[in-house]
Parts: structure tokens; sequence; C-alpha cells
């Protein structure tokens, strides 16, 4: 009989040794606290065909060693989480009026590759929620040996840019929101990948040296990262899916709720 805990052998995505694979999450359980204390829900489809889908549980699928998860967890997870937790209070923003919020002291090289993270296993996820997420073989590549050698890069590989997300009708923060990745280009004809989680999008363009403004929004190497202010209404993509969950499940996660 079999263990229930039997792992499957695999390739690690990391590594790229052969070994058993443990249940890896590609966005961090830690940002899925907020979505579980309302509704337990995420949106992975936004197409007419698969529409909604709801999740108790955060998305895993076996990606990784036990090392390698462990390297990540401890070199990156861990300390950002902790720090998040402990300095930044996205709902301290609710109602705020400002037009733009500036995050500092941040640890360049793990905020940033921590992130990179997220997007170098949103490319290797199998999960439809990822689908959009598909790097390039060089890409991948540098990515993977980035995050390996604790390697950030410059400020103008793979730059981090991020904006607030509130909801403009009740001036609250979108922390219980999270919606399948999606693709972009920049001005300059790089890919952009959008992830949402934790009341911000995350814009990563994948690109070794992008040209940024002399004061960039970006991520800088002092830890630096302007945030502006961006609403869910102006959103089409997000206006659509309130207009389904609520054709769906006639009730909204909280922070979606249209007032009566
Ligand atoms: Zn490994």
């Amino acid at each position: 009989m079999k263990s229930r805990k039997e792992s499957k052998i695999g390739q690690c995505r990391l590594c790229l040794e052969e070994k058993p694979l443990c249940e890896s999450h590609t966005i961090p359980e830690f940002w899925f606290q907020a979505l579980y204390q309302n509704r337990k829900f995420i949106q992975p489809k936004m197409d007419q065909k698969h529409g909604i889908q709801i999740y108790q549980k955060g998305i895993k699928e076996p990606m990784l060693c036990t090392e390698c998860e462990g390297f990540l967890n401890s070199t990156y997870e861990q300390p950002i989480h902790k720090f998040w937790k402990e300095n930044i209070k996205i709902s301290d923003l609710n109602g705020s009026e400002k037009s733009h919020f500036v995050l500092q002291n941040l640890n360049y090289t793990k905020f940033k590759l921590y992130h990179l993270s997220i997007l170098w296993r949103g490319h290797h996820a199998k999960n439809p929620m990822f689908e959009k997420v598909c790097l390039d073989e060089q890409h991948e590549n540098i990515l993977r040996e980035m995050i390996l050698a604790q390697n950030p890069g410059e400020e103008t590989d793979y730059p981090i840019f991020g904006s607030v997300l509130f909801r403009k009708a009740t001036g609250e923060v979108m922390e219980d929101l999270m919606i399948q990745p999606l693709k972009g280009t920049t001005e300059d004809g790089h890919d952009v990948y959008r992830f949402i989680y934790g009341g911000l999008n995350w814009l990563i363009a994948v690109s070794s040296n992008i040209q940024l403004e002399e004061n960039t929004d970006s991520l800088t190497s002092e830890g630096r990262m302007i945030l502006h202010k961006t609403y869910l209404e102006d959103d089409p993509r997000i206006a659509k899916l309130v207009k389904k969950w609520f054709k769906t499940f006639q009730t909204l996660p909280t922070s979606l709720l249209v007032e009566k």
C-alpha cells in the first residue's frame, strides 16, 4: 500500500536533479491569508469557458525537491514575510487620499528575488491559473541561476514595479483579491507580467537591461519602491469579474460588495 505522503519522483526545477518532489506553492501561502478571512477565493480563469473557480487552499503542485523548497523558504520567503508583517500595513491605506506610497528599507536582494521566484514558479506551474506565464528558455535559465546564486542583478535587470490596488467605491485596498497573472508588453517591446496579491499589482519586466528613468518607481538597489494608486474599477477585466462573480454566487467577497 502506498503511503499517503509518498512523493512523486521528478526533475526539481531549481537544482535540476531527479528527486522526490514536494508540493510547492507558486504564490506563497502567506498571500492567501487575506482571502481565507473572507470567502476563500481566487479567480483563476477569466475566459467565458472556465469562468470562476473557488479554491479552499493555496495552489500547490510538485515542482521542487525538499532541499530547494527549504532553500526558497528560508532564503526568501521567511524574511520577506516577516518584514512585510512587521512593517507594511496595507490595510492602513484604506481611505487614503495620497496618490502614491513609498516602500523603503527593502532588502534589495531578497525582495527582488522573492518576487522573481514567484514569476519563475509561475512559469513552471501546470495549474491553469498560471497558463499566461511563459518565459522563454533563456530568461527561465537566467532567473533560475539568479535565484540559486542569490544574485539580484542590476536595477535594470528584470525590474519590479508595483501599485496599490484600491476599490474606488469604498476606498478599500483589495487585499482579498487574487487573479490569474497576465502577460503584457512594455512600450519598448519587452514582456511584462502582472500578478495581484497582497493588495498590490506587481509588474515584472522580463529583460536584462531595461531602460529605466533616472528616478525610477521600480525597486532600487537602495531598497525603495514607489507604488502608485490604481483602481479596481479602472480595470475592465476586473469589472467583468465582479459582474460574473455576482451572477454565479449571488454574494461577493467582502471587498467587492456592492452597496445596497
Ligand atoms: Zn532541487
